[in-house]
């Protein structure tokens, strides 16, 4: 296949990586200055197709100094460890609780394959990455690219380890922000298993308190950032109040997301756009602020 590179700025590009020819799911970016940088990398299963990317962008792979999720759930750095043994110069930088999930990859995958099943086994199992070759990120951690800086600021809540990372008005912000469907002009929420809806709400409002003038999701492409966070907020909420009314009226988590199909314009288009590895996206979500729930109950 051949890889459509978008030239969004002269120090900005990036692609749709095409995980087994999922189109517009995974985006990956890379950011030039006297450093190259790769930020996400999708999963093992697409290994070749981002290689494909980096060399149609004009890149060797020597040329790559760093190589950077935003959390490493298999989407995004699932194909951390394949990219890094063939990228010879690059260091890989993530949270610090990501660090040795990375470079002792055990857990890391038995993890994934309990919470995914089959379609762990489609992204594909990681690679470890030497520990020597991994730089920790603490909050505030700032990476001299040379004429500007990456900048990590931690946006717990989708997942504990996750970092958006900042340069100049830009934010790469993972899934901290749901997911942008372009197409649609909308964010909905990505909250999974262990979602901490107080840390997202938290998270997001720290990002709306920066000069950001522009998104640039994992799923999907960039997004203006005016108005974005507020937009987002408000479907944050009201996802989690109807998920709270169908728990109070003991629905399932098939028939709360039913309810949303009805109320959220353009949400069940989604749901019938994207292929297998999106397919139970929402409705995983929806069981992520279920648990959420049971959970603040339980302390009650
Ligand atoms: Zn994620």
């Amino acid at each position: 296949m051949t890889i459509d590179i978008k030239r969004h700025n002269s120090k900005l590009f990036w692609f749709d990586l095409e995980p087994n020819n999922e189109k517009e799911f995974i985006t990956i970016y890379i950011l030039i200055d006297d450093k190259i940088t790769l930020i996400e990398t999708g999963p093992a299963c697409s290994h070749d197709n981002l290689i494909r990317g980096i060399n149609e962008a004009g890149f060797t792979l020597s040329d790559i100094d760093f190589i950077i999720p935003t959390h490493i759930h298999l989407d995004h750095f699932g194909g951390g460890g394949h990219i890094m043994e063939v990228c010879h110069n690059a260091k890989a930088v993530v949270h610090p609780n990501a660090v040795y999930h990375i470079s002792n990859i055990d857990k890391w995958w038995s993890g994934s394959l309990d919470f995914l099943g089959d379609v762990a086994e489609l992204y594909g199992e990681p690679l470890p990455i030497p520990e020597e070759r991994i730089i920790s990120a603490e909050d505030g951690f700032k990476l001299d690219l040379g004429s500007s800086t990456l900048n990590a600021m931690h946006t717990p809540g989708h997942a504990p380890h996750h970092i958006t990372w900042i340069n100049n008005e830009s934010a790469f912000v993972g899934d901290s922000l749901g997911l942008w469907y372009p197409e649609i002009n909308k964010a909905f929420p990505v909250t999974p298993g262990y979602y901490r809806h107080d840390l997202a709400l938290q998270s997001i409002s720290n990002m709306s308190k920066l000069n950001i003038d522009e998104l640039f999701y994992t799923h999907f492409g960039p997004r203006p950032a005016a108005g974005a966070f507020q937009q987002t907020i408000n479907e944050f909420e009201t996802w989690m109040s109807i998920v709270e009314d169908g728990i109070n009226e003991s629905l399932s988590s098939k028939e709360i997301l039913g309810t949303l199909f009805l109320t959220q314009d353009g949400l069940k288009l989604t749901d019938i756009k994207h292929g297998i590895h999106q397919r139970n996206t929402h409705l995983g979500s929806i069981e992520g602020m279920m648990g959420w729930i049971k959970r603040e109950n339980e302390k009650n």
